[in-house]
């Protein structure tokens, strides 16, 4: 499964996040011979456990709902956070990655489904963020793309809707923020049930679970 996805996505130039949530260091390391080295997780203390039990060229992104008090977990390590939704969560990536000597590449993310479950940020809330002295006055994260997640629906239109826009918003961004800043590159979309449409509007990195591990 795994040659057929990077196929797949090499033809795009998209990059594959293979979500190793809740499987075990043994199904991850059965990838890594594969040759995969880029792996999400979404929970700071199962991130944390499994980190020191592979090898160190693993780059580790986190994926998921992103407490504050839980920064202080993975921030030694991770190589993306892909979950950013308010300034205070910022801002603790930042206290946390200065004190390991990092700089901590981050996503901005958007609401973009319709579902009440599905946290992120709106275009007004991110704006005021990127404008803040605060964000300004930051040197241990960088601001390196946008991530989303669609409605889970079998209507595929609103699904390509859902991601358009979440491209919009990032071209919005760079135009505003970033125009000199070839680092505001990533658009984070697509999982196993929605990747290819994902790739159709533009993803450059597809977070892939249960297509690769199973269920
Ligand atoms: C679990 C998860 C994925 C992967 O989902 P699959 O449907 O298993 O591919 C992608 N992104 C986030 C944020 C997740 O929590």
């Amino acid at each position: 499964m795994l040659q057929q996805l990077l196929r797949e996505l090499q033809l795009t130039s998209t990059k594959l996040v293979a979500v190793s949530k809740t499987h075990p260091v043994s199904a991850i390391e059965e990838l890594y011979k594969q040759g995969q080295r880029l792996f999400g997780e979404n929970r700071p203390k199962e991130m944390a456990e499994k980190y020191p039990q592979l090898p160190g060229d693993i780059e580790w992104h986190f994926i998921g709902h992103l407490q504050s008090s839980n920064v202080k977990y993975i921030a030694s390590f991770v190589g993306m956070i892909h979950s950013v939704e308010s300034l205070s969560l910022l801002q603790e990536i930042n206290r946390q990655a200065a004190k390991h000597g990092r700089v901590i590449p981050c996503l901005l993310q958007f609401k973009i489904a319709m579902e009440e479950s599905k946290y992120g940020l709106d275009m007004p809330a991110a704006e005021a963020l990127l404008s803040s002295d605060a964000f300004r006055q930051m040197k241990n994260v960088r601001m390196a793309g946008v991530m989303g997640m669609a409605t889970f629906t079998e209507d595929k239109e609103q699904i390509h809707r859902e991601f358009r826009q979440l491209k919009q918003y990032f071209e919005m961004l760079r135009a505003k923020f970033f125009q000199n800043d070839p680092g505001f590159c990533e658009i984070s979309m697509g999982m196993s049930g929605d990747y290819r449409i994902a790739i159709e509007e533009g993803s450059t990195m597809v977070r892939i679970g249960s297509l690769l591990f199973g269920r």
